[in-house]
C-alpha cells in the first residue's frame, strides 16, 4: 500500500513538473523566436534569457486548529532594467518556481510594451485558498510578506493581485510591510503593493482595469475590421476578476456571452448569460459558477469547440494546446490570462488564420492601472474613477496602435509584434547604459 502511495505521489510530481516546464518552455520558445527575428544583441540575449533573482521561502503558519503548517512561497524577479520589479502574486496549488519564472518574464515584456517604468516579477504561494479560512489566509499572507522582507518595496518590487488574490490580500501585505517600518516612514510606503482596496490607498477602477483592457482591445480590433461588438457572441474561460469584468463590458456594448467555464462547471445559453447575475451567484460560493440556473450545464470538453465570434481565455496558462486548438471555432482570441496558449497550439491557430491578441497587450490594462495607483500614492493624490478610466483607455489605445503598426510594418502576427516592441525597448536601455562594471 505504502509503495503504491509513493508511486502515485511520484507520478503526480512528474505530471506537475511536466506541466510547469511546459509553461516555462513556452515563454523561452517565444523569446528565442523574437530574439532571432529582431537580431537581438547576443550579450543582451543572455541577460534577458535568465531571471535576476529567485526567492523561495518556507514559512510556518498556525492553522485555526492550533496545528502549525509549513508553506512555500515564491518571488521570481526577472528583470529591472526599466524600473522596479512589478507583477502579481497568485495563490494556487500548482504555482512553483518554474511557473513563476515564466510569468515573471511575461511581466517584463508586458510592462515594457506598456511603456511603464517597471521591470517584471511574479510569485505566489502553493496553496488552494478554498482549503483555508479567511483568518488563516490573513496569517499566511502576513507571514509570507514578513519572509519576503526587503525583497519587496515601493522602489524595489511591487506585488499586485493575480489568480486567487485580491484587494484584501494586498491590504494585508501593505499593513504587514508598513508595520515593519519606523513610525515616521510608514505612510511613505503605501505603494509597496498595488490593487489595494480604495479605502487603503487603492485606485478607483483598478478592480475592472484588466477586464476593461481585454474588452477595449477586442473593440479596437473589431473596429479596424469595420465591425462592432453589437450582436457578437463570446465565450469566457475563467470567471474570476478578469472574466467577470471583461464580460461585463462586452455585454454592456451589446455582445452576448453564450458560454462560460471555470474549474467547477461549464455553462451554456444561446440567448446569453447575464454576467451580473452569474457574479451574484458565484460570489458566495467561493467563486464557483456551478449550480447557476440561468444557463444549462454542458460537458466541459465541448467548451473550446463552441461556435462563437470571440474566445476569451481568462483562467490559467496552457489551456489551449495541440490537442484542442484545431477544434476552436472562434474568429478571434483575446488572451485575458497569462500564457493561455502553448506554442504548438498557437501554430495551429495561426495556420487556421485565427488572430490572437496576446496577453502582454490584451491583459495589460491591469498593470497600467497599477502604475496609476503607484503614481497616485507617490504623489499623495486621489483620482476619480472617470479620470482613471480615461487614462487607462488612452494609454492602452496608444499601445494597441503601436502593436497594430508593427504587425503591418513587419508582416508578423500580433504576439511577435508585441514582443518585438517590448524587447527592443529593453535592448535600447542596456545599449545606452552598458554593463556594470
Ligand atoms: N497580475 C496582473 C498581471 O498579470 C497584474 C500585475 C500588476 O498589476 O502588477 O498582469
Amino acid at each position: 500500500m505504502q509503495n503504491y502511495i509513493a508511486k502515485f505521489i511520484n507520478n503526480m510530481n512528474q505530471i506537475k513538473e511536466k506541466k510547469a516546464a511546459t509553461m516555462y518552455e513556452n515563454v523561452m520558445q517565444q523569446y528565442e523566436q523574437v530574439a532571432n527575428f529582431i537580431e537581438l544583441n547576443h550579450n543582451i540575449k543572455k541577460i534577458l534569457g535568465i531571471t535576476n533573482n529567485e526567492i523561495v521561502v518556507n514559512f510556518p503558519v498556525k492553522m485555526d486548529n492550533g496545528e502549525v503548517k509549513i508553506f512555500t512561497g515564491y518571488r521570481v524577479q526577472h528583470n529591472n532594467a526599466l524600473g522596479p520589479y512589478k507583477g502579481g502574486l497568485r495563490y494556487h496549488p500548482t504555482i512553483d518556481v518554474n511557473d513563476a519564472r515564466a510569468l515573471a518574464m511575461w511581466m517584463t515584456w508586458k510592462t515594457s510594451l506598456a511603456g511603464l517604468p517597471f521591470g517584471g516579477a511574479k510569485g505566489g504561494i502553493q496553496l488552494d485558498p478554498r482549503d483555508h479560512s479567511l483568518a488563516e489566509l490573513e496569517r499566511i499572507t502576513r507571514r509570507f510578506t514578513y519572509a519576503l522582507g526587503e525583497n519587496i518595496g515601493p522602489d524595489q518590487d511591487i506585488p499586485a493581485p493575480d489568480v486567487n488574490t485580491n484587494p484584501q490580500t494586498m491590504a494585508w501585505i501593505l499593513d504587514t510591510y508598513m508595520s515593519t517600518k519606523s513610525p515616521s516612514s510608514r505612510s511613505l510606503n503605501s505603494h509597496v503593493v498595488t490593487g489595494k482596496p480604495v479605502g487603503s490607498g487603492g485606485l478607483e477602477g483598478r478592480d475592472r482595469a484588466t477586464g476593461f483592457g481585454v474588452f477595449l482591445c477586442i473593440k479596437l480590433y473589431l473596429a479596424s475590421q469595420g465591425e462592432s461588438l453589437s450582436g457578437k457572441t463570446f465565450i469566457v474561460q475563467g470567471f474570476g476578476n478578469v472574466g467577470q469584468w471583461a464580460s461585463h463590458f462586452m455585454v454592456e456594448e451589446g455582445a452576448r456571452m453564450i458560454a462560460v467555464q471555470d474549474a467547477h462547471a461549464t455553462l451554456y445559453h444561446a440567448k446569453g448569460i447575464d454576467p451580473a447575475a452569474l457574479q451574484l451567484h458565484s460570489a458566495p460560493r467561493k467563486g464557483s459558477i456551478a449550480g447557476f440556473t440561468g444557463a444549462e450545464e454542458i460537458d466541459p470538453s465541448t467548451f473550446f469547440g463552441l461556435a462563437c465570434d470571440i474566445l476569451i481565455p481568462a483562467a490559467l496558462g496552457n489551456q489551449i494546446h495541440l490537442d484542442n486548438a484545431g477544434s476552436i471555432e472562434a474568429r478571434l482570441i483575446a488572451e485575458g490570462a497569462n500564457g493561455p496558449i502553448t506554442k504548438d497550439g498557437e501554430e495551429i491557430l495561426l495556420e487556421r488564420n485565427i488572430p490572437i491578441i496576446p496577453d502582454i497587450l490584451c491583459n495589460s490594462g491591469g498593470v497600467i492601472g497599477s502604475y496609476f495607483e503607484w503614481l497616485q500614492n507617490r504623489h499623495g493624490e486621489i483620482w476619480s474613477l472617470e479620470e482613471v478610466m480615461q487614462k487607462i483607455e488612452k494609454k492602452l489605445t496608444e499601445n494597441y496602435r503601436k502593436v497594430e503598426g508593427a504587425v503591418q510594418e513587419h508582416g508578423v502576427d500580433w504576439r511577435m509584434a508585441a514582443y518585438l516592441i517590448a524587447i527592443k525597448r529593453i535592448e535600447l536601455a542596456y545599449t545606452q547604459r552598458g554593463i556594470f562594471p
